[in-house]
């Protein structure tokens, strides 16, 4: 995991694994709000095997996610953008 810092904004990226090409970036808006962002994409090993790269693109507020580790939070936002993904190889029949 690598943070790097500026006074106003904050990336995180996250080792090798389902992870690694998301980034989580937080920071504060002008009127004093946090907000995080996970963005790239995730890799899925779904149940028939198969790796699917999911693209990830989700923005929340910060209080949301208050105390958390940033893998946690990471976790989090992208359980929000797998809520609308289905596994293309589920055809909707039973094999
Ligand atoms: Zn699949």
């Amino acid at each position: 995991m690598t943070i790097t810092k500026n006074p106003r904004r904050e990336t995180v990226t996250f080792g090798p694994g389902a992870l690694e090409s998301i980034k989580l970036t937080t920071w504060t808006t002008k009127h004093g709000v946090g907000k995080l962002k996970a963005a790239g994409d995730f890799t899925v090993y779904c149940g028939y095997g198969n790796e699917h790269s999911v693209r990830i693109d989700e923005t929340s507020a910060a209080a949301d996610h208050e105390g958390l580790e940033p893998s946690a939070a990471v976790d989090e936002l992208v359980g929000y953008s797998l809520e609308g993904w289905s596994d293309p190889c589920d055809d909707g029949t039973e094999s």
